[in-house]
C-alpha cells in the first residue's frame, strides 16, 4: 500500500545508495545508472566535491530570504554571465519555474517598452517545458493538457522541423502580438530531436527581423550535456532568454532564467520572486557544479567520450537494422530510436543492470553522468548489444 498518489508509473525498484555512475539497492545489487535523475546528476552520485560543498555550506547557512544580499548567488550568477551570453540571472528551484520565468521576462520586456499586447509565445508542438499550468499549454501536447482546462491562452505552435532550413508556416504563425519564440535547443522528452544549426540560425534571424525574442529552453540539454556548455553554442547564435535547471544543481533542485541586458530592463523590483530560489545552500552546490562542468578540459572530454559512444552505438544500429532505427542526440544526451515500442527494451536493459529512460517516438534515452568513464560506456554498450541479440 502506497500513500503516494498514482501520478507516476514507477518501476518496482528502489535504491539506497549511489556512487558515481552506479546505484545500489538495499541488497547491494549494482546498476549502471544512465538515467541520472533525468540529466540531473551531471557529476554522478555522491560526487566528493559536491558532498564537500553541501557539507561545508550546511554548517554555515542554509536559507535566507531574497530580501537580503546572498553572496553565494552573486558568485554563481557572475560565473554564469561571464561564461555565456547572459547579463543577468534570476534563480528558481526547478525547470518549469525557470521556463515560466522566461515567459514572464519576455512579456514584461514588451510591457516595459509600451507594447503590453505583444505577449504571445510561439512554441513547438509536443515539446516540453514543464508541468505547471502555463508550461503544459506552452508544450501544446494533448497528453499533458487533457483535463487541466480552461486552456491558458497566449501560446501558438509550429511543428518541429529538421529537414528544411525553415520551419514551415512560421512566418504566418508570428503575429503582430507575438513576443517570443520558445523552443528546446534539443527536444528531450520529445524524443531527443536536435534543431539543426541552420534552423536555429533561421530562428535567430526571423526573431531579429520581427523584433521578437528568442527563448532557448536548455533545462535538459544545457550545462555541458551536449558537449558544449550550452547546446546552442554550436550554431553560434545568441538567444535573449535561457531557462536552465536539471544539471546545474547536480542533484540539488536549482533552476534559473538567464537573460541579456535588453530584456532584463523590464524586471524591476517586485516583478518576480521566489522564496527558496537562490538560497545559500543551493548556490554553494551550483558554484561547485559549474566550476567543474564549465571547464574546457571537462567539456572536451564529454565531446571525446560521447563521440566514441555514438560511433559504437551506430555500429550497433548497423548490426541490428531491424531493431534500432536511429541514434539521436549530441554529447551525453543520447536517444536510441527503435522501430517498435521501447518498453520491453528498457525492461531488458534493466534486467541486465543498465538503467535508461523512455522519451517520445520509441526512443530509449541514455543519460550517463558527464564524468562517466570509458569502461562504463563499454559496459553499457555490451548490455545494449546483449539485449539487441535477445530481441533479434
Ligand atoms: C525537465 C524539463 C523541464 C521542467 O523541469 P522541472 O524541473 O521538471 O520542472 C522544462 N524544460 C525542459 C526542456 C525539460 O527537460
Amino acid at each position: 500500500m502506497s500513500y503516494l498518489a498514482k501520478n507516476y508509473n514507477r518501476k518496482k525498484i528502489s535504491f539506497t545508495r549511489g556512487k558515481g555512475s552506479y546505484l545500489y539497492t538495499a541488497n547491494r545489487t549494482k546498476y549502471l545508472d544512465f538515467v541520472q535523475g533525468i540529466a540531473v546528476n551531471s557529476l554522478g552520485h555522491a560526487n566528493p566535491k559536491l558532498v564537500k560543498a553541501i557539507r561545508e555550506q550546511s554548517k554555515k547557512l542554509w536559507h535566507v530570504s531574497n530580501a537580503f544580499q546572498i553572496p553565494e548567488g552573486e558568485k554563481l550568477a557572475k560565473k554564469i554571465c561571464q561564461k555565456t551570453f547572459a547579463d543577468y540571472v534570476i534563480f528558481q528551484n526547478s525547470g518549469a519555474e525557470a521556463t515560466e520565468a522566461a515567459i514572464k521576462v519576455a512579456r514584461r520586456y514588451f510591457y516595459s517598452i509600451g507594447k503590453p499586447n505583444k505577449n504571445r509565445i510561439l512554441c513547438i508542438k509536443n515539446s516540453f517545458h514543464g508541468r505547471t499550468i502555463a508550461a503544459i499549454y506552452a508544450s501544446g501536447s494533448k497528453k499533458m493538457t487533457e483535463g487541466f482546462g480552461p486552456k491558458i491562452p497566449g501560446f501558438d505552435h509550429i511543428n518541429f522541423c529538421d529537414t528544411k532550413p525553415r520551419f514551415p508556416n512560421i512566418r504566418n504563425k508570428i503575429k503582430k502580438n507575438t513576443a517570443a519564440i520558445m523552443v528546446e535547443t534539443i527536444l528531450g522528452e520529445g524524443g531527443i530531436k536536435q534543431i539543426p544549426d541552420k534552423c536555429l540560425k533561421y530562428l535567430r534571424k526571423i526573431c531579429n527581423q520581427k523584433k521578437i525574442l528568442l527563448i532557448l529552453d536548455e533545462v535538459q540539454c544545457g550545462i555541458g550535456r551536449s558537449g558544449n556548455f550550452f547546446a546552442f553554442e554550436q550554431s553560434k547564435i545568441s538567444p535573449d532568454i535561457v531557462p536552465i535547471a536539471k544539471g546545474i544543481g547536480g542533484g540539488f533542485p536549482i533552476g534559473a532564467v538567464l537573460m541579456n541586458k535588453k530584456v532584463a530592463s523590464g524586471m524591476t523590483p517586485g516583478t518576480h520572486g521566489s522564496t527558496f530560489g537562490g538560497n545559500p545552500l543551493a548556490m554553494a552546490i551550483g558554484n561547485s557544479v559549474i566550476d567543474t562542468v564549465s571547464s574546457k578540459k571537462f567539456l572536451n572530454n564529454v565531446k571525446k567520450l560521447s563521440k566514441y559512444f555514438f560511433l559504437k552505438l551506430n555500429r550497433l544500429k548497423e548490426k541490428y537494422p531491424n531493431i534500432i532505427k536511429e541514434i539521436r542526440g549530441r554529447g551525453f544526451l543520447v536517444g536510441i530510436k527503435l522501430y517498435s515500442d521501447q518498453t520491453k527494451f528498457i525492461e531488458k536493459l534493466m534486467d541486465n543492470k543498465l538503467l535508461t529512460i523512455r522519451a517520445a517516438e520509441n526512443v530509449v534515452r541514455v543519460l550517463p553522468p558527464l564524468n562517466v568513464k570509458k569502461k562504463e560506456l563499454d559496459l553499457a554498450l555490451k548490455i545494449i548489444n546483449k539485449v539487441c541479440t535477445e530481441l533479434n
